[in-house]
């Protein structure tokens, strides 16, 4: 029986642009105006300092704009970029829907985006109204969404793996690292690339594995038993559910 349902956020639930624009492309220009550089040449710049960050350096923080304007010595404020980006903030078509039909469970987001990303990607269209908990990796002392991170969260919420659904858009991620604990995992590719049962073209389609997983779930005892009225209550969610 499913219990929590964790979703990845960027290119999940919401599009990526305003990630990609901040860090590919403000951050060089904010950069190559303070060095007086081409924008090409920074760029090359900024690009391998992330990958030094991550790689090689290790820094915890490596996905924290704070740290960035920083360790670039950049004036203007993170939170101006912030503000002035967020217009290219949206959710994908089919999220808010999908996030009400699964009303029943607890939802959460498990995301390596920081605090001060997930915060404004939170106030689109009321999106943190529809999640019982939202998980920031850097906050939960990882890195990124490894097997580790899924066991610690699976403890964090005294549930079995088999009670776990999740869905994202990064293979190793959002499905290898948490189908090795033994979570109900999808991998989510919106460009209809790849095909498997464990394969997902959009959230509509998550839901309908979720309802597959739990409807190869048998009710253990009559319906008119005690454990069967809570059967009885099931089937009538899901028809209500179906009918959304
Ligand atoms: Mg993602």
């Amino acid at each position: 029986m499913i219990k929590v349902i964790g979703f990845d956020l960027d290119g999940t639930l919401a599009g990526e642009e305003f990630d990609k624009i901040i860090w590919n492309e403000e951050i060089p220009k904010l950069y190559a105006k303070k060095n007086k550089l081409s924008i090409e040449d920074a760029k090359t710049k900024v690009y391998a300092d992330y990958f030094k960050a991550k790689y090689i350096e290790n820094v915890p923080e490596w996905t924290n704009i704070e740290y960035w304007f920083k360790r670039f010595g950049l004036e203007n404020g993170w939170n101006k970029l912030l503000e002035d980006v967020k217009g290219k903030i949206y959710l994908y078509s089919e999220t808010v829907k999908v996030l009400k039909k699964l009303s029943k469970y607890k939802r959460v987001i498990v995301s390596n985006s920081h605090p001060h990303f997930l915060s404004m990607k939170l106030k689109i269209e009321g999106l943190s109204q529809y999640f019982n908990e939202i998980i920031s990796t850097p906050t939960f002392h990882h890195k990124k969404k490894s097997k580790h991170l899924f066991k610690d969260l699976l403890g964090h919420w005294g549930i079995k793996p088999e009670e776990m659904a999740f869905v994202g858009n990064d293979y190793e991620e959002d499905y290898e690292n948490p189908s090795a604990v033994g979570i109900h995992a999808f991998f989510l590719d919106r460009e209809k690339k790849e095909k498997g049962d464990n394969i997902v073209c959009d959230l509509n389609e998550f839901v309908e594995k979720v309802r597959g997983i739990q409807k190869t779930v048998k009710p253990q005892k009559s319906m008119w038993s005690a454990g069967g009225k809570l059967a009885l209550k099931e089937i009538l969610e899901d028809l209500r559910d179906e009918s959304a």
